[in-house]
């Protein structure tokens, strides 16, 4: 090893690039990440929310990655279940399109191939009778239910970034990596905050280029990609949500087939809320601003009308977000081809190990993290045990595992919290929970009230263990609740901010 500023550099503070720092600095590395803005800002805050195999993926025979997928959901679910839930999705069958024999065996396999401890196995409804085919129009007569899992996924990006932080990984947002130079044994980085304090050049042992859509920005600005060889090229897909007031009763989820092959999901969202997606549409422009379009709006109000009693409409719309997957190009022409599998791309130019990561899911980036970290190592003659697979997240060590218990314990325990407060808490930190509410015993004792249930007490725990640096980042990342805040409470949160920053001086 050479006299480096650190053993391993990560760029990026995606879901990717945490789980990478998280699984290296857990295996002794001194790790550097950067993060060119907030932690999960950009596509690991805009995905459908589903820790999955993929039901759909079955049919492209990817069987390999749905059964790794399906073993990183109970591997999620026993390490954080405060922000992976376990959901019933119900799969009303549509005579015109996949025949019931297929949807049937497609569940057998689903349900088979990796081990299930906590989901249960599908089973065929009844849709005219079933109290899930309720909100069906009547035309739907026959369904099947699996479990599948959702996720908080701009939480469980930050919980990682906590672990790897708490495992001793340096985490420097809002620092982007603008240039990275191989060195005979190790690689320069040059890397811009947001002051001149924050601008400098480190040098890493090892490096990992982790920036999702910007995989090959990156290595096109470092002069890495001129002669691109056997580096894989990536494809830009966006996916646009619209969210609108809970449109259906029950905390059902339903995978609705439509008429061009693709599958829409409507999922129950923040407790008043339905959320409904995901379109698919190759993506040129600024990767940090997709924008639903009026015919991706157009495509979800009718996948949603075509199978619903209620029908929506552009009107009904509470909020849109949109993401830009970044997928390995495989050449095929039908998006939803397009395979959701990683590639690890070694570069040659130093005697010092550089991986950049291709692709992925969000279920599989403990694996993903495992397999790189494995790699890395290998390539520089070191070895440490992986440890991830039985580890717990930040706020996911309840006794037993068992979410249901643990909320009990904190009816028992904050039985002066408003229901609603206290599962939102419950939900979004677990067990760490008592760190803003440890010797409260009344909601004056959490401080200033911003409205939508945020007080101060929450706020400055944000900016402690969290990286939270500005009001979007407490609003739309750590929390959803610019959702549920008023122009005017939000405005005041603004005014308020910047002292709370400055007192709690992270
Ligand atoms: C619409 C949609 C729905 C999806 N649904 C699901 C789903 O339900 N389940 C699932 O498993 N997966 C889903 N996915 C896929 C999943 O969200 C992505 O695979 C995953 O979030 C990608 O994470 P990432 O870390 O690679 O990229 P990102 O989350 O985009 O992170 C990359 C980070 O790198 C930073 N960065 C870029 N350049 C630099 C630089 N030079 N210096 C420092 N930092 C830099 C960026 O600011 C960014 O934060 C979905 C994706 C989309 C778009």
């Amino acid at each position: 090893m050479t006299d480096a500023d650190y053993d391993l550099c990560v760029i990026g503070g995606g879901i990717n690039g945490v789980g990478i720092a998280r699984d290296a600095a857990g295996r002794g590395l001194s790790v550097l990440l950067v993060e060119a803005k907030d932690i999960a800002c950009a596509t690991s805050s805009a995905s459908s929310k589903l820790i999955h195999g993929g039901l759909r993926y079955l049919e492209f025979f990817e069987f390999s990655l749905v059964k790794a997928s399906l073993r990183e959901r109970e591997i999620l679910l026993n390490a954080a279940s405060h922000v992976v839930r376990p959901m019933d999705f119900v799969l009303p069958h549509v005579p015109q399109q996949r025949p019931f024999w297929m949807l049937r065996l497609g569940l057998f396999l689903y349900d088979r191939l990796a081990r299930r401890d906590r989901l249960h196995a599908s089973y065929v409804l009844d849709l005219s009778s079933a109290a899930f085919g309720k909100p069906l129009s009547p035309s739907y007569g026959r369904g099947l239910c699996y479990a599948d899992c959702v996720v908080d996924d701009s939480r469980l990006v930050v919980l990682n970034a906590m672990d790897a932080s708490a495992r001793g990984a340096e985490i420097l947002t809002r620092t982007k990596c603008t240039l990275i130079t191989p060195h005979e044994d190790c690689w320069v980085l040059d890397l811009e905050g947001k002051d001149v304090a924050q601008t400098r050049r480190v040098r890493a042992s090892m490096v990992v280029n982790a920036a999702g859509p910007w995989v090959e920005n990156i290595l096109k600005d470092s002069k890495m990609l001129d002669d691109r060889g056997s580096v894989p090229t990536i494809r830009l897909v966006k996916g646009s949500h619209i969210i609108v007031p809970r449109a259906y009763e029950g905390d059902q989820s339903y995978l609705l087939q439509q008429k061009d092959g693709r599958v829409v999901f409507a999922i129950p969202y923040e407790g008043d809320y339905t959320l409904i997606g995901t379109t698919e549409e190759d993506f040129v422009g600024d990767a940090y601003a997709p924008m639903i379009s009026d015919a991706e709006i157009e495509y979800l109000c009718q996948a949603f009308n075509g199978f619903f009693q209620k029908k929506i409409s552009r009107a009904d719309i509470a909020w849109t977000y949109s993401g830009v997957r970044p997928l390995v190009d495989s050449g095929a022409k039908e998006m939803r081809k397009a395979s959701r599998d990683f590639r690890l791309y070694e570069h040659p130019q130093s005697r010092a190990p550089m991986i950049s990561v291709f692709g992925g899911k969000l279920t599989t980036y403990r694996l993903l993290a495992e397999k790189v970290i494995d790699r890395i190592l290998h390539m520089s003659n070191r070895f440490a045990a992986p440890w991830t697979a039985s580890a717990f997240l930040p706020g996911g060590d309840f006794p037993g595992g068992d979410f249901d218990a643990f909320l009990q314990y904190c009816r028992e325990e904050y039985s002066w919290l408003p229901p609603d407060l206290l599962l939102r808490y419950a939900c979004a930190y677990g067990a760490r929970m008592d760190r803003f509410l440890e010797g409260a015993r009344s909601l004056s004792d959490l401080g200033d009230s911003f409205g939508a249930g945020l007080y101060e007490a929450e706020v400055a725990y944000l900016i402690r263990f969290e990286f939270a640096r500005d009001v979007e980042d407490i609003l739309w990342r750590r929390s959803k609740l610019g959702m549920a805040m008023n122009e005017e409470e939000i405005e005041h949160f603004h005014s308020k901010f910047k002292d709370i920053l400055q007192d709690v001086d992270p």
